[in-house]
């Protein structure tokens, strides 16, 4: 049921998963799907790239996170083989993650959200994984590596870590746009990974990790949490993405629109901004911000 492009290499070795779309306003990690799967020879290839472009459609032809049914995909895996629209879904990828050798999970921020450009993974308790797991972060040389509890289930990176399938997730922006400069990023991030599996052959990129980080509380890694908007109005942030701020600092204001309430988001830890809202208006709780302590 889902839509795969499957390139076979002249030459046996792994077998690597690349899916785009779990989210159906994410268009970065599509594009750069489908570029992958354009570029990639058998002849150049040692092993085996299965591409999924959008792996969530029902999603993507409403213009939205999720399908009809609401589910977020991301919370519904494994899935189920005769469940509702998002569950039958999540079985069949989940389904592909336990067939590949090593599983690369595109994202952005959606609509609701902005993400500072990060590669992710579980802290798995298997040490030969999360040093797998470790090793594709780093290669993919987005600016924040970052590991997190291998404790948040429903996700792909959930079914990989029980299949035990080294696997990473990358988030790079978000909004309405489809930012030329988060598709190469993507693109080169997964040649990079290739590389360093052997898979083919690159010359090494100029080393663009600028944090490493590894949390292993519960409930790290969990992105829609965070300085919750105190009502509906509009957030003017005061920083950008990427900014090292320190506790206390004020991060914006929300603001209700006829302006009588008012009030500051400040920061409730110190480190590196990773996360805005994709959209000026928020929603009461909504989170506002998301800061990485590096
Ligand atoms: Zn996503």
């Amino acid at each position: 049921m889902l839509q795969t492009i499957e390139i076979v290499g002249a030459t046996a070795g792994p077998k690597l998963l690349i899916t785009g779309g779990v989210h159906g306003d994410e268009y970065e990690p599509m594009v750069a799907c489908r570029k992958l799967a354009e570029m990639l020879k058998p002849e150049a290839l040692r092993g085996a790239v299965t591409v999924v472009p959008c792996v969530n459609v029902a999603a993507f032809e409403r213009g939205m996170r999720t399908a009809d049914d609401g589910l977020d995909l991301a919370r519904t895996c494994p899935g189920k083989v005769d469940g509702r629209p998002t569950e039958r879904v999540a079985h069949a990828l989940s389904e592909l993650i336990r067939a590949a050798d090593y599983y690369i999970d595109l994202h952005t921020g959606g609509v609701a959200y902005e993400l500072f450009p990060l590669a992710g993974y579980t802290l798995h308790r298997d040490p030969q994984i999360l040093e797998a797991q470790r090793r594709m972060a780093r290669a993919f040389n987005l600016p924040l590596v970052w590991g997190t509890s291998p404790n948040l289930d429903g996700r792909s990176l959930s079914v990989a870590r029980d299949a035990g399938v080294p696997a990473i997730y990358a988030e790079y922006g978000g909004g309405s746009v489809c930012s030329a400069a988060g598709t190469a990023a993507y693109v080169d991030g997964c040649l990079n990974v290739l590389a360093e599996f052997g898979m083919l052959e690159r010359v090494p990129p100029q080393n663009g990790v600028l944090y490493v980080k590894e949390d292993p509380r519960d409930g790290s890694g969990h992105l829609q949490l965070g300085h919750p908007a105190p009502r509906t109005g509009i957030f003017e942030a005061c920083v950008a993405l990427g900014d090292r701020v320190t506790q206390g600092d004020r991060l914006g204001t929300v603001t209700d629109v006829t302006g009588a309430a008012a009030t500051d988001i400040t920061a409730n830890a110190s480190g590196v901004l990773i996360m805005l809202p994709g959209l000026p208006r928020v929603v009461k709780d909504q989170a506002t911000a998301m800061i990485v302590e590096v």
